[in-house]
């Protein structure tokens, strides 16, 4: 077990929708601590970097629209192997197959309009960390 750090970030239909404080609310529960936290609104070149692995994919534009149709939420979270436990709490990325008691599983409406990112290893978490956090 280590100490580790992730970037989370409450989209855009978690803000619109008023889930930040039940979203926070399980993150701490298990156990995590919030080190920093800030409400942005991104642009175009910082979410064509941050989800340049799906550039080629066919959805690609409906998530960078989405996820400047309103204010998302960033953090530093950190806790024990919190990049694989950050994922665990979110749940699957397909809304389908996101499964109840998980951020996702509960409360996801779609799979591009799914609450939240969490970074998906250590080492991608701190390049979204410098991403955004500086
Ligand atoms: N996404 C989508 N359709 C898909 C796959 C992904 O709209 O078939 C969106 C969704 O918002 C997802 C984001 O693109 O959270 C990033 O995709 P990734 O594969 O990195 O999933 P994540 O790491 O967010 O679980
Ligand atoms: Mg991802």
């Amino acid at each position: 077990m280590a100490t580790e750090r992730t970037y989370i970030m409450l989209k855009p239909d978690c803000v619109k929708r008023g889930l930040i404080g039940e979203v926070i609310a399980r993150i701490e529960r298990k156990g995590y601590r919030i080190i920093d936290a800030k409400m942005m609104r991104l642009n175009e070149p910082v979410l064509r970097e941050h989800y340049a692995h799906l550039a080629d994919k066919p959805f690609f534009p409906d998530i960078v629209s989405y996820m400047m149709s309103g204010p998302v939420l960033g953090m530093i979270v950190e806790g024990e192997n919190a990049v694989l436990g950050m994922r665990i709490l979110m749940g699957a990325t397909k809304f389908e197959e996101a499964a109840a008691g998980t951020i996702r599983g509960d409360f996801a409406s779609s799979t591009s309009e799914n609450i939240i990112h969490g970074s998906d290893s250590a080492e991608n978490a701190e390049i979204e960390i410098k991403r955004f956090f500086g």
